[in-house]
């Protein structure tokens, strides 16, 4: 039974599809109160302080904050979003078996063409069946699988037993689309009536979807010199906005400031890869130029 459903907005503060969907559904309640009649839903803008800067975050990434070791720390943390990450945990949470907060809808944006990308971070029943559905509802939903150990994790959805971190681009940062922020309200939406379907226990009765699942493999970096520097080449354009395609060994992969192609070396075994977060604008500062994927095909 899914008794707590909380809507996430503004983890980063400049994903305004989410921060924006908050504030419109806590300024009318009416848009969202009856779609899951037999659950609480509750709404939270994660990053107040990063949203009003229009950035990411203030001090720290809000969601890299959420690991158990980060909530743990004995003294108060000087850093804003830390502070943060416990004051959500003690609302939400408390991250583990006992947290209040069954299902988290966490609503982001990326730079990349990721359609709406459905994140989950576990094998959970309810979260793989909906997504499944959402997959044969919107043609551009995709589902990304990123098996983590979740006390480690320090993702926001993580403090609540079950999670979904919706991923909605391609979006510049910092600025609203206005056809991609009504998609966005009616997936959200549908996950609320699904989870409605899960406890009146009709969606678990629906027969299995067959679904393309892309799994967390690796992340790659932008080439760098030797110890360091500033990185030498760009994506390739022939890669740039082809999230989710195949790619294989020598396939065109970056592109050097002095017109050069890099190609892909390929994995040891030989498998392709299917690459997601292809050029995200937040990502330079990790060294993530994109996020390997494999791809299998499941019935869900
Ligand atoms: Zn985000």
């Amino acid at each position: 039974m899914i008794n707590t459903i909380v809507v996430a907005g503004g983890t980063h503060g400049n994903e305004r599809t989410g921060v924006s969907l908050v504030q419109k559904w806590m300024a009318h309640p009416e848009c969202y109160e009856s779609l899951c009649k037999s659950a609480n839903v509750e709404l939270v803008l994660a990053n107040p302080e990063a949203m009003r800067l229009n950035r990411r975050y203030r001090d720290f990434d809000l969601n890299r904050a959420f690991s158990q070791t980060c909530l743990d720390v004995s003294a108060e943390p000087s850093q804003y979003e830390f502070r943060r990450a416990r004051e959500l945990n003690k609302m939400y949470g408390p991250k583990g078996e006992n947290t209040r907060t069954d299902l988290l809808l966490d609503v982001h944006n990326t730079g990349s063409n990721m359609g709406y990308c459905l994140i989950l971070s576990a094998r959970d029943p309810f979260t793989m069946k909906a997504s499944a559905v959402l997959t044969q509802e919107f043609e551009d939903a995709w589902i990304y699988y990123q098996p983590e150990e979740r006390s480690a994790s320090p993702y926001f959805g993580t403090v609540a037993k079950a999670d979904v971190c919706i991923e909605i681009g391609p979006q510049q940062h910092g600025t609203l689309n206005a056809a991609i922020f009504e998609r966005s309200e009616k997936l959200v939406k549908r996950y609320l009536e699904l989870a409605d379907e899960w406890n009146r226990g009709e969606l678990q009765k629906r027969e299995p979807i067959q679904v393309e699942v892309y799994t967390q493999f690796c992340d790659l970096g932008y080439p760098k010199p030797q110890g360091g520097g500033a990185i030498q080449a760009m994506i390739h354009p022939d890669l740039d906005g082809r999230d989710y395609s195949e790619l294989k060994k020598g396939d065109k992969l970056f592109r050097t400031f002095d017109g050069k192609d890099v190609l892909f070396e390929g994995e040891a075994d030989g498998r392709s890869v299917y690459p997601i977060f292809i050029n995200e604008p937040a990502y330079y500062e990790k060294d993530i130029a994109m996020s390997l994927t494999l791809k299998t095909v499941e019935n869900w």
